[in-house]
This record gives C-alpha cells, structure tokens and sequence, in this order.
C-alpha cells in the first residue's frame, strides 16, 4: 500500500507559495530561494486548507 502520510508530506512540506504572484514553487528539499515565476523572494509555504464550511 502507498504510504499516505509520505504523500502528504510531500505534497505540503516542500510547497511554497509566492507572496507576490502566488505561483506555488516545489522544492525537494528546503525553502526555494526564490519564485520561479516572478523571481521574487517572499514565499511562504503552503499550507493545508480545510474547506469544511463554505
Ligand atoms: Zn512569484
């Protein structure tokens, strides 16, 4: 069986956001530099969003 909690961690332990354009930037291990997109320096990661009551 797939391990859950691996895929899990990889998909939001190593996703930042950019502040500036929102483009998500993947690293495989630590915080980017920089956005890929914009090449701005502010990112911040992504978080898990819970979309129980909308
Ligand atoms: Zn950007």
């Amino acid at each position: 069986m797939v391990d859950f909690k691996e895929s899990m961690a990889r998909r939001f332990n190593n996703v930042f956001v950019c502040q500036r354009c929102n483009a998500t930037n993947r690293s495989s291990s630590g915080k980017p530099p920089q956005c890929r997109k914009c090449g701005s320096q502010r990112l911040r990661l992504k978080k898990k969003k819970r979309k129980a009551a909308a």
